[in-house]
């Protein structure tokens, strides 16, 4: 296999689906829309806001914890190029095309890529979260021990 051909790309999520993947040993595609879908960017350190992963009134922050998979460069597509995304906005539904663009809006879709089948990926201990997710909470500080 050859190094220089495989890229990384990394997988956000909250504690609960962390301990699905950590369980698991692999990152899995789940249902989106109808479709199974496996959400990654080449994004190393996120942008809550670009990668559209706030969480509202959630209390699990999406950004919490980071996984990181070397892939072939066709194991996964741009968003923005896939045919769940062309299907979606083709649609004769109009839902289907309001929740698409209500989806995307203001949330760099330009950074997502998608994965439709299933892809080993391992827990970057080093990462931490970006900024606050909720007013109050504690940012996380480094300490140098
Ligand atoms: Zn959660």
């Amino acid at each position: 296999m050859s190094g220089s051909a495989l890229r990384p790309v990394y997988h956000y999520c909250c504690k609960h689906a962390a301990q699905r993947i950590t369980r698991a040993g692999f990152l899995r595609p789940s249902g989106f829309n109808g479709y199974d879908v496996l959400w990654v960017t080449d994004q190393a350190i996120p942008d809550r806001m670009g990668l559209g992963l706030t969480s509202g009134m959630l209390k699990c922050d999406r950004l919490e914890f980071q996984y990181i998979a070397h892939v072939l460069p066709d194991v996964v597509t741009p968003w923005l190029d896939s045919p769940i995304r062309r299907e979606l906005a083709q649609s004769i539904d109009y839902g289907a095309r309001g929740f698409l663009r209500e989806f995307e809006h203001g949330h760099a879709p330009s950074t997502w890529l998608i994965a439709t089948r299933p892809i080993f990926a391992t827990r970057n201990e080093q990462y931490r979260p970006p900024g606050d997710l909720h007013p109050g909470r504690i940012p996380f500080q480094p300490i140098d021990l």
